[in-house]
């Protein structure tokens, strides 16, 4: 078992390391949030888990929520989702647009933002009120009622988000989305502006280390196939056009998102969130990525 001592050392070490990244701006209010925050939390499945340094301080998760979306939208679909989406690696960036226009409409994941629009579109048509439905949902999962859409960050990305506007807009072309444009693509911000802890997105993500079951509460909320099948997707898919590199260097499945929050998941043993909000150039926390691989080299304890 990974000990408390261990994640200190490990943190610190990464801590005095020069960073390279630079905080994303594209979204406005991302820019606002203090550089040089660094936090992490382990939480073996079934026990409480530790945390170093600003793990108790909330942060927009991004892009890492694209997983909770997928996991709501598997589950009511079932195979049929994968009508209206692939799962195969992109090897492009989170929001690229070019392959989507030669596969016609069909995005080549879920966790690309074209696939999570696509998902956002069949959620709007099976839920009652979506945005309301799916924050019921991360708070079952997160066995947590403190988690909240920002709306400032919501109206920050809706003014900027001219390549957001562009893919749903190829997608309605292709006939890929069924709703409107507007109400799809703000259901899409309210997902990524969800903020979390890394205590609290730790917590929420136990049941994808644990056979589909949340540990606390016994229930299951996804079959073992489908459990499955969304750490593969997380393991080829959850870095984009940086999954090989993930895989080489930490080889977790895992999910990251533009706010500097990465997840990463060890079935049946932990799962592990990082936040440092400097990125890499292809969107992904710099530290984080570093600590990750420092982390399972030197505990052994990666999937492969
Ligand atoms: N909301 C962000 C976007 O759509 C999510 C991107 C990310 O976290 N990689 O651009």
């Amino acid at each position: 078992m990974i000990s408390q001592n261990t994640v200190t050392k490990l943190y610190n070490d990464i801590l005095g390391f020069p960073d390279h990244g630079k905080v994303a701006s594209y979204i406005p209010e991302l820019a606002n949030v203090n550089p040089d925050k660094f936090g992490v939390f382990l939480k073996p499945v079934y026990s409480e888990g530790f945390g170093v340094g600003d793990f108790e301080e909330k942060f927009s998760v991004q892009s890492i929520a694209k997983v909770f979306l997928l996991a709501l939208a598997f589950r009511k679909k079932g195979e049929d989702l994968w009508e209206r989406l692939g799962y195969e690696p992109s090897g492009t960036s989170f929001n690229s647009i070019v392959q989507l226009e030669y596969e016609k409409g069909i995005p080549r994941n879920p966790l690309i933002n074209a696939g999570s629009i696509v998902m956002c579109d069949i959620l709007i048509d099976i839920l009652e009120n979506p945005k309301e439905d799916f924050l019921q949902f991360v708070r079952k999962l997160a066995i947590e009622d403190d988690i909240q859409y920002n709306e400032t960050i919501v109206t920050s990305e809706s003014k900027t988000g001219y390549t957001n506007n562009a893919i749903v807009n190829l997608l309605k072309a292709f006939g890929n989305i069924h709703n409107d444009i507007g109400e799809v693509l703000d259901f899409y911000y309210h997902i990524c502006s969800i903020e979390m802890t890394c205590r609290q997105l730790a917590g929420t993500f136990q049941l994808f280390a644990n056979n589909g079951i949340v540990p606390h509460t016994q229930e299951r909320i996804l079959d073992i196939s489908k459990n499955k099948r969304i750490n593969a997707i997380m393991q080829t898919c959850g870095f984009y056009d940086e999954a090989g590199e993930f895989a080489f260097k930490v080889g977790l499945p895992g999910k990251s998102g533009v706010g500097g929050g990465i997840i990463a998941i060890l079935p049946h043993q932990y799962t592990v969130a990082v936040w440092s909000p400097k990125l890499n150039s292809k969107g992904n926390s710099y530290k984080g990525m570093r600590f990750l691989e420092h982390l399972t080299s030197e505990t052994v304890s990666s999937i492969f």
